[in-house]
């Protein structure tokens, strides 16, 4: 499809942080509150009332600068952007402009060949968030919501670096898991707690000048991050390929339909006549204050993916996925720990049967119904033998279904692996003896056949024997 084409991409998250009062005022943060019952007169943008900075939300901007590599600027200032709309009182929105608190910071994803690809973020800023219109139920008429008005966000701005719909999901991906491990937002994405706008242009391979760009707005899921950037892509590659040219505006993606459609043609930095807010001082941070915070950051996302790497020696596609979310990892951790299993056969289980059973329930890890230490307990009889992991899927179900401990269910249902040789032979003499024509076969060259018997022998002893030493008895006995 782009063949010739190079597409370029730079995306600007919104990221609501954490804090529970609002930027610039003591009202409550918490999301769906009756309509405008979480709105002060700060947020009203009553004459006379004046915003005072909510301390924690420069603790948080500084902790993602950090976390990014970035500078973290000792003289930051708020700015007001100037527009119009029912949903913002005031006639302004508090931003920061010339002087943002975040600066020149990188991170890394794996681009198509799963090689490691910086993308540069330009900078990040504080700003209050707007309020909301509500259309929905209302005939002839508008509401306005405006709770959310004056909530934190942190829009991330990163450079044009992204060269196809999968990197640039990928990023916000990573910028998604980086503000989680912090605690700095929830990331909910549909409650609109991450969101972001995606610019997008196409050049011909080979031209360095960027091409005209459009912005698609309020991208709420990476799904539909990837679908409306890729819609995008075509779209321009074809206004090009006609003969025309792409106008550069702001766009909205349609989910239902698969499309992007014209929204307003795109506004400039002066349309908004940014300057100085003259009610806030700028924020000024000192050296020790970040360097404080620099000391408080948690393990980051990286960091902990090369660890478990290097300290359990995991296979990389599991690291990667055992470290996307601080509570699994550290549900990992705790179950490796507390078990004497290894941590690959852990690390299976967590992202295999445990992540199976949670997505079918639809509960996050903290939710879990079988704990870390239970878990370990399961994996435990495993390492020793005293079931065998097929036999373990099915305990480990009774546990999610609330039958107790690992040892509570092998013994309940004795469902102990059968490790005695006699008791086995047992069991072989007799499936040998009830099946003398393929017995025959057998020893007339058909080796296939043994996994019939493996099979025969599971079955009379209910999956119950020791697989190994099955093989070994049978592959004895029958070559007699
Ligand atoms: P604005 O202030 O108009 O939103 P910025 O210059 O701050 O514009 O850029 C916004 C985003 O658009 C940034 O992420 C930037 O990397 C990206 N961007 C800028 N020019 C292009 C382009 N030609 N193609 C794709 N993305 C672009
Ligand atoms: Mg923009």
């Amino acid at each position: 499809m782009s063949a010739g084409w190079e597409v370029v991409i730079g995306l600007e998250i919104h990221t609501q942080l954490a804090t529970r009062s609002k930027i610039f005022s003591g009202a409550s943060t918490a999301y769906g509150a009756e309509p405008n019952t979480q709105a002060c007169l700060v947020d009203l943008g009553y004459p006379g009332v004046l915003p005072v900075l909510n301390e924690e939300v420069v603790h948080m901007a500084a902790m993602f600068g950090l976390a990014v590599n970035a500078r973290v600027a000792p003289r930051s200032v708020f700015a007001r952007k100037n527009y119009f709309y029912p949903d913002l009182p005031k006639g302004y929105q508090i931003s920061q402009y010339e002087l943002p608190i975040v600066e020149h910071g990188e991170l890394f994803i794996a681009d198509a060949d799963g090689e490691e690809k910086r993308i540069g973020i330009t900078r990040a800023h504080l700003e209050e968030d707007a309020g909301k219109s509500i259309h929905e139920g209302l005939d002839q008429s508008s509401g306005i919501d405006l709770n959310r008005a004056g909530t934190p966000l942190l829009e991330i701005v990163s450079e044009p670096d992204m060269r196809s719909a999968k990197e640039a999901v990928a990023y916000m991906r990573k910028i998604h898991t980086i503000v989680r491990y912090l605690g700095i937002s929830d990331g909910n994405m549909q409650e609109g707690s991450f969101r972001c706008d995606a610019n997008i242009s196409v050049r011909p391979k080979g031209q360095d000048e960027l091409g005209t760009r459009t912005e698609l707005k309020n991208l709420n899921s990476f799904r539909f991050v990837e679908k409306a950037i890729n819609f995008e892509i075509e779209r321009q590659i074809e206004v090009i390929e006609d003969g025309g040219e792409v106008v550069q505006e702001t766009r909205l993606y349609d989910s239902d339909k698969d499309e992007t459609r014209p929204m307003r043609s795109k506004e400039e930095a002066n349309d908004y006549r940014y300057f100085p807010d003259p009610d806030l001082l700028p924020v000024e941070i000192s050296a020790e204050y970040i360097e404080t915070v620099r000391q408080q950051l948690p393990e980051l996302p990286d960091a902990k993916r090369r660890r478990f790497i290097d300290e359990y020696q995991l296979k990389a596609d599991d690291a990667a996925i055992l470290t996307n979310s601080r509570p699994v990892a550290d549900f990992y951790e705790a179950t490796v720990a507390a078990s004497g299993a290894k941590p690959q056969l852990v690390a299976n289980w967590v992202v295999g049967d445990l992540s199976g059973a949670l997505n079918r329930d639809g509960l996050d890890i903290t939710e879990s119904k079988v704990s870390a230490d239970a878990l370990a307990g399961l994996l435990t009889r495993i390492e020793d033998n005293t079931i065998s992991g097929k036999i373990a899927k099915q305990v480990f179900e009774a546990m999610w279904d609330g039958e107790g401990s690992a040892d509570d269910v092998i013994e309940a249902k004795g469902l102990k692996q059968i490790t005695d040789n006699s008791a086995i032979e047992a069991v072989v003499d007799k499936v040998i003896e009830a099946n003398p024509g393929q017995v025959a076969e057998y020893k007339a060259g058909k080796d296939k056949l043994i996994g019939f018997f493996v099979g025969q022998v599971m079955k009379e002893t209910r999956g119950q024997a020791n697989p190994g030493q099955v093989n070994q008895i049978l592959k004895d006995k029958l070559s007699q």
